[in-house]
């Protein structure tokens, strides 16, 4: 894989595609700065080669154009403090200010530039704009894991201007490294715990670890779909009419495969979907009406966690419950401390990103688990088999192999 370390950055300005994309309070304080962590390192390898830095992100998603909702600017004073140096800003990031600060940007010196959404042209995947930021920079690297999905100007479409100086940055290396060895070195028994709201949006995954996993363990709200399939009462549960073809389905393929496919036992039912409604706990197949699921129960904690804590390879996407409101949290918890207690005994453990993250981050395990990912979409479509225009962009053509 041609990483950052296959080149000492000395004299070099390299221009490096970073996912700054972080949540901001009303008084733009910065309330998750992970992902700006998770590029320092690549920041400082060049730094410390005598390389200088030009940072380029988007933020948000700003509708038409300048916003200052969605300034980086906001960003600077946080980033100096994380790299301990000055950070300098140009409030666009093509045109005269980008152009005079890059030109004049010294060995060991960072620049950050304004918004890259600001233009239309970057979602786009415009060529002439990705053309004018490739001018700011000697040396082309990606390591926004968290776009690698989208064929952007900054993301893919630019690194056509760098055929022989385009390189991963370690953030990057370590997300595809991770999944890597998911998809194709998972030691057995690998199991895949899946939930989240609705089983349309994982439906190719699900397809794709058939083919890997010995367990699947299917929780959250996906989970009323494959219940009401089997000819259980689910009340008013989550459920998509749609998919209960598609859902026995499922079941059918894990089975010609010899996956064991695990669906909860019971649920917290709620009479609303409120932090305050009233509780109780039913079995999955028999849900009174006018009420919801929006947690496993105890015995799916039960029979779920023997099952992970039993595992070597653990795959996670998605929340058992609406984990977010803390009647409803138990589940999701519960498999948390599963899946760090296996990790204790030598499993490999990826949580994939978005909700998964932020579960696991509420429960303040993200640091006993093997490896959490800062791509949600990103890595879902590299585990459906997907080439991402981010990665291919740095491997094809010419270029360090
Ligand atoms: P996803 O983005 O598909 O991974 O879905 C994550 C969301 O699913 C979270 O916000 C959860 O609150 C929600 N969720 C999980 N379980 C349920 C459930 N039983 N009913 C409704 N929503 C759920």
């Amino acid at each position: 894989m041609n990483t950052i370390d296959f080149l000492n950055f000395s004299g070099k300005k390299a221009l490096i595609r970073v996912d700054f994309n972080v949540p901001l309070d009303d008084k733009f304080n910065i309330t998750d700065d992970n992902r700006m962590v998770g590029a320092v390192p690549t920041i400082e390898k060049i730094l410390n080669d005598g390389g200088s830095v030009i940072l380029m992100s988007h933020l948000g998603r700003p509708k038409d154009g300048p916003t200052e909702k969605y300034s980086l600017r906001h960003l600077v004073r946080h980033l100096a403090i994380l790299l301990n140096r000055d950070v300098q800003f140009a409030d666009d990031c093509i045109g005269e200010s980008a152009i005079s600060k890059a030109k004049e940007l010294k060995s060991g010196e960072v620049l950050l530039l304004e918004n890259l959404r600001f233009y239309k042209e970057e979602e786009k995947g415009d060529e002439a704009f990705a053309e004018k930021l490739a001018s700011l920079g000697d040396v082309y690297v990606n390591d926004a894991f968290g776009t690698a999905h989208r064929a952007h100007a900054s993301t893919a479409v630019i690194a056509k201007f760098f055929p022989a100086a385009k390189y991963f940055g370690y953030l990057m290396a370590g997300e595809l490294a991770n999944a890597e060895k998911i998809l194709n070195h998972a030691e057995k028994p690998f199991t895949a715990i899946m939930g989240g709201a609705k089983v349309s949006d994982k439906i190719l995954l699900i397809e794709q670890l058939l083919e890997k996993v010995d367990n699947l363990i299917i929780g959250g709200g996906m989970a009323y779909t494959f219940a009401k399939a089997l000819g259980g009462q689910i009340g008013n549960s989550l459920v998509e009419e749609d998919k209960l073809d598609l859902a026995l389905e499922l079941l059918k393929k894990a089975k010609a495969k010899n996956v064991n496919l695990l669906l909860p036992i019971d649920s917290v039912i709620a009479d609303a979907f409120a932090a305050d409604a009233n509780t109780a706990i039913a079995k999955n197949d028999a849900i009174p009406a006018g009420w919801m699921g929006l947690d496993i129960g105890p015995e799916s904690v039960k029979s779920f966690s023997s099952v992970v804590k039993s595992s070597k390879t653990i795959l996670w996407n998605g929340p058992m419950g609406v984990f977010e409101m803390k009647k409803f949290e138990k589940g999701t918890k519960s498999v948390a401390e599963a899946v760090v207690e296996a990790t204790k005994s030598g499993a490999f453990s990826l949580i994939g990103g978005g909700d998964s993250a932020a579960a696991v981050a509420k429960f303040g395990f993200e640091n006993e688990v093997s490896y959490v990912s800062t791509g949600g979409g990103a890595l879902l479509e590299y585990m459906e088999g997907k080439e991402l225009p981010g990665v291919k962009a740095i491997t094809s053509g010419s270029g360090p192999e």
